[in-house]
C-alpha cells in the first residue's frame, strides 16, 4: 500500500488505533493465559458493549432455555472464543460506525458486514466448519478497508460508490483512486490494529477467489450473498449466479444458496436488533425465498419428526427392557415372582428389618395333596388350580407383601414389618377364603383346595435370626410340621 494512503487512514482519530476496550479484548485474544473471568472485567468497563453480550446471548443464535440475566451468564454460555470474536466486533464496529462520512455510505456498508458476517456464519453451520464465531467477526470485518476509506476521504470514496455498477468495479475504482483495493486496506488496518492474524488473511482474501481453504471460501461467498441480498435488483440473474458459483466452491453444493438464504432470513430480525441495523428482505430474491422457506419448513418438520420418533424408539425400547426385566422375575405358569426374585427380596427385607429393628414374617404354603388333583383331573387342571391360587394369594395380601412360586406347589409369601402373631392370622384367613374358592372347574363342579403353611418370624424383640436363609429354612420345618399335624393348617416356627 502507498505510504500516502497509510498516512492518511492514520490521521484518522479512529483508524490510528482501536477503541480501548477492543484493545484489551485484542490483547485478550492474543493471551494463552486469558480466561473468562479477565474477559468479563474488559467488557464489564463498556456498559454498551455488555448489553450486546447480553443480547447475544438470549438470541436464537446461542440462547439455550433459560434467560440469561447477567453478564456472567452470558459469556459462560457463549464461552471465552465466541465471546472474544463477538466482543472484538462489537467494539470495533461500533467505533468505526461512530467516525466521520457519508451516513448513507456508512450505512450500506454497515448493512453489508452484518449480513456477510450472518451469511458466513450459515456457510460455516452448512459446512459444518465449527469456528462459527470467527467466521462470523470475518465476515463482519471483511470491508472494514471500506469504512476507512470511507473515513480517510468522504467525498471521494461516496462518490465513487456511487458511481460503481457492481463490485467488480468498485474494487477496481478503488485501485484506480487509492491504489489499494478496500480488502487491501482492511488487512493493513487489521495487522495496524495487532487483530489475530486469521482475520487479517480472511479480510485480504475477502474479494479474491477462493483457494482450497474452506473459511476463506466461505467468507468469500459470504460477501458474495451480501452483495446480492442488498442489491436493489438483479434482472439478468448475474449476482445471483456469482453467489450460487461462490457457495458452490464454499459448500460442494450451488443449490445450498437457497437453503443459506432462507436460513439468513430467519435470523435477520434478532441480528438486526444486535447490531442496530434495518435489513429488508430482499424483493428480487422474494420467488426464490418462498421456496426456501417451504423447504427450510418441510426440513424443520422433518427434524421434528425424526427427534420424536428417537425419542418415541427410546422410550419403546426402555419399556421393552423394563418388561423383559419384569419377565425375568416373574415364574411363567402363575404370573408371581420366582424364587430368583424371591431370595432377591428377601436378603434387601431382612437387611432392613435389622436395620430399622422391625419384625420381618415369611410363609411357606404347599397345596395339600396337590399330586391327586394332577392324578384325578390331569396336569392343565393342575396348572389352572396353580394359577388361581397365586392369583388368590396375590389378591388376599397387601401390595407391599411378596408373593413367589418356590418350586412345584410351594409358594412363598414375605410379610414386611408383621410380627408372628399378625402374619399367622393373616395366613388363617386366607386359608379360610381360599377354601371357599373354586380353584378350578372339572366338568362344571368347583374344585377346592386347602394348603398348610409354616410361618417363621424374625423379631429384635423376639425369635431372632442370623441370616434370610435360616428364616426360610425356619418356615419350611413349621411347614412339615403343619403337615404332620394333618394338613390344612398353619403353624407357626416353634410350636
Ligand atoms: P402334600 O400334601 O404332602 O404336599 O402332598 P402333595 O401331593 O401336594 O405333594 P407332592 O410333593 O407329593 O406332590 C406335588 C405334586 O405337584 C407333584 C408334581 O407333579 C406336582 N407339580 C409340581 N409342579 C407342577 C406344575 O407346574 N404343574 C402341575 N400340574 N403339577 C405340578
Ligand atoms: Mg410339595
Ligand atoms: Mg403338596
Amino acid at each position: 500500500m502507498r505510504p500516502e494512503l497509510e498516512a492518511r487512514l492514520l490521521l484518522c482519530r479512529n483508524l490510528a488505533s482501536p477503541p480501548a476496550v477492543a484493545l484489551r479484548i485484542i490483547e485478550l485474544a492474543q493471551d494463552p493465559n486469558a480466561d473468562l473471568a479477565a474477559t468479563a472485567r474488559v467488557i464489564a468497563l463498556d456498559p454498551a458493549l455488555s448489553a450486546r453480550m447480553l443480547r447475544v446471548a438470549n438470541s436464537p443464535l446461542y440462547a439455550g432455555r433459560r434467560k440469561v440475566e447477567n453478564l456472567p451468564q452470558a459469556l459462560t454460555l457463549l464461552g471465552l472464543n465466541a465471546t472474544l470474536s463477538l466482543a472484538l466486533g462489537f467494539s470495533l464496529m461500533q467505533d468505526l460506525r461512530g467516525g466521520n462520512g457519508t451516513a448513507a455510505e456508512q450505512e450500506r456498508i454497515w448493512r453489508r458486514s452484518v449480513l456477510a458476517a450472518l451469511a458466513a456464519r450459515r456457510l460455516g453451520e452448512r459446512c459444518g466448519l465449527g469456528r462459527l464465531e470467527e467466521l462470523m467477526l470475518a465476515g463482519l470485518l471483511q470491508d472494514i478497508g471500506a469504512l476507512a476509506l470511507l473515513q480517510a476521504s468522504p467525498e471521494a470514496y461516496t462518490a465513487l460508490a456511487a458511481g460503481a455498477a457492481d463490485a467488480a468495479a468498485r474494487l477496481r475504482l478503488e485501485r484506480e483512486s487509492f491504489g489499494a483495493d478496500h480488502a487491501e486496506v482492511g488487512a493493513w488496518l487489521a495487522r495496524h490494529w495487532h487483530l489475530p492474524a486469521y482475520l487479517a488473511e480472511a479480510i485480504a482474501g475477502s474479494e479474491s477467489e477462493p483457494g482450497a481453504d474452506p473459511f476463506q471460501a466461505c467468507i468469500v461467498a459470504s460477501s458474495a450473498i451480501a452483495e446480492l441480498w442488498l442489491a436493489a435488483d438483479d434482472p439478468d440473474g448475474i449476482r445471483l449466479a456469482a453467489a450460487r458459483a461462490r457457495v458452490e466452491a464454499a459448500t460442494g453444493d450451488a443449490a445450498a444458496l437457497d437453503g443459506i438464504l432462507a436460513r439468513i432470513e430467519e435470523a435477520l430480525p434478532e441480528i438486526g436488533t444486535l447490531f442496530d441495523v434495518r435489513l429488508q428482505q430482499p424483493q428480487h430474491l422474494e420467488a426464490l425465498l418462498e421456496q426456501a422457506r417451504e423447504l427450510l419448513l418441510l426440513r424443520n418438520l422433518r427434524q421434528i419428526q425424526e427427534a420424536t420418533r428417537a425419542r418415541q424408539e427410546a422410550e419403546l425400547s426402555e419399556e421393552r427392557i423394563r418388561h423383559l426385566a419384569e419377565q425375568s422375575r416373574r415364574d411363567p405358569l402363575t404370573g408371581v415372582y420366582n424364587r430368583l426374585q424371591l431370595e432377591e427380596v428377601l436378603e434387601r427385607e431382612f437387611a432392613t428389618a435389622v436395620a430399622l429393628r422391625q419384625p420381618l414374617s415369611v410363609a411357606f404354603i404347599d397345596l395339600d395333596d396337590f399330586k391327586q388333583i394332577n392324578d384325578r383331573y390331569g396336569h392343565l387342571v393342575g396348572d389352572q388350580v396353580l394359577r388361581n391360587f397365586a392369583q388368590a394369594l396375590r389378591r388376599l395380601l397387601r401390595s407391599t407383601d411378596l408373593v413367589a412360586r418356590y418350586g412345584g406347589e410351594e409358594f412363598l409369601v414375605v410379610l414386611s414389618q408383621s410380627d408372628e402373631h399378625t402374619a399367622t392370622r393373616v395366613l388363617q384367613r386366607i386359608l379360610k377364603e381360599t377354601a371357599h374358592e373354586p380353584m378350578a372347574r372339572v366338568d362344571g363342579q368347583p374344585l377346592y383346595v386347602t394348603f398348610s403353611a409354616g410361618v417363621a418370624t424374625h423379631d429384635e424383640a423376639g425369635r431372632r435370626f442370623p441370616d434370610a436363609h435360616s428364616l426360610l429354612q425356619a418356615a419350611d420345618e413349621a411347614l412339615y410340621g403343619a403337615k404332620r399335624e394333618g394338613r390344612n393348617r398353619v403353624t407357626q416356627h416353634g410350636q
